[in-house]
């Protein structure tokens, strides 16, 4: 390897919703005996699952196969309506870690459907996230991954809107609302499209760099749709090296020149520091960033309201004066990295 230098783009890796879901799934491990029961993968990435199932956590892709009673999260993808409601049946607890931004996209399928509109929603088939946003409506939207598909839908015989799933690559988007509007001048979509701002930046970040870079490497997990998604994109900025990778491993021998790195939204910043390390650029690493991401969502409601819990009934049973902050005071300032480090101790 005979790398000069790297571009490293930001922002990059764990995203909002992403660090939520991990800080939440670690919270469950601290509070729960194993084994606790998470539906999916709680994002898709390998070392994150792996690194939760040494703690316990057991991932099903079926809800029926969580014992009665057991303690369950349902991932950061949003699950269908059915799903959740089996899950909160299995009279356990049950905490959904779904992303803000993907409930939004829940919320306008049942609006549009509930006001007789098709929905054509672009996504990808067998995705965690279009599955579950699909089962919100199935019988009003139709999934469209193409311009091609566009073309090929029955007519609607009536109002027609057009929603995404959140982590799409912009070009991939942005052809077939081209192809949507043209077929469909009347077509309804949001203010906004639904691809949420950490898949927008990231992308931003990359096509920045792409340009420059000998070579581009992005790090994430195969069936991360965000990851995916910024392949594509260095593909469609012309950069003649692209390659994906779990880990610095999975790295080519060959790299040589300016290499830029990035990091798909569910993978963690250790994974990032391995990359560079394997890249051992000899004239260092510049960070390229577009724009700095202080969203934040708080932890998920149910968790909130069982620590409050928790905390009552040992100022109750041990005499203990009630906590002056609550459990999640530090919250905002704690990196689900560090979370994740201190769970592998
Ligand atoms: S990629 Fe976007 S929608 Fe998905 S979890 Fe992150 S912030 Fe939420």
């Amino acid at each position: 390897m005979d790398v000069d230098r790297v571009l490293l783009a930001a922002p990059r890796g764990f995203c909002a919703g992403v660090e939520m879901a991990i800080k939440a799934l670690g919270w469950m491990v601290r509070v729960f005996e194993p084994p606790v029961y998470c539906y999916h993968e709680i994002v898709h990435n390998g070392l994150v699952v792996d690194r939760f199932r040494k703690l316990g956590v057991v991932f099903v892709d079926d809800v029926s196969e969580v014992p009665p009673g057991a303690p369950l999260m349902l991932s950061a993808h949003g699950s269908a309506p059915e799903v959740v409601e089996a899950a909160r049946a299995g009279g356990g607890f049950v905490v959904d870690a779904v992303c803000p931004l993907v409930t939004k996209v829940h919320h306008e399928v049942k609006v549009r459907a509930g006001k007789g509109f098709s929905i054509l929603y672009v996504g990808h088939e067998g995705h965690d996230e279009a599955v579950g946003t699909m089962a919100v409506a199935p019988e009003s939207i139709h999934l469209v991954e193409s311009e091609d598909a566009v073309a090929a839908l029955p007519d609607p015989g009536g109002p027609v809107a057009l929603l995404a799933q959140t982590t799409l690559s912009h070009q991939d988007w942005a052809g077939v609302l081209d192809a949507a509007r043209q077929r469909f001048p009347d077509l309804w979509m949001p203010g906004k499209s639904d691809l949420c701002f950490a898949t927008t930046n990231r992308q931003s970040a990359l096509t920045e760099i792409a340009g420059k870079a000998d070579a581009i490497v992005v790090i994430g997990s195969a069936n991360s749709s965000n990851t995916v998604a910024l392949e594509k994109e260095a593909r469609n900025a012309g950069c003649p090296r692209v390659y994906r990778v779990n880990r610095a491993d999975e790295l080519p021998d060959d790299l040589s020149g300016v290499v830029g790195v990035t990091a798909g939204a569910s993978a963690p910043e250790e994974l990032v520091r391995e990359v560079i390390a394997r890249l051992n650029p000899a004239h260092g690493v510049e960070e390229v960033a577009v724009t700095t991401e202080d969203e934040y969502f708080p932890p998920p409601r149910e968790l909130r309201e069982l620590l409050a819990a928790l905390d009552a009934v040992a100022s109750i049973t041990l005499g203990a004066p009630p906590p002056a902050r609550s459990a999640f005071a530090e919250d905002r300032q704690r990196a689900a990295s560090d979370v994740l480090d201190a769970l592998a101790r």
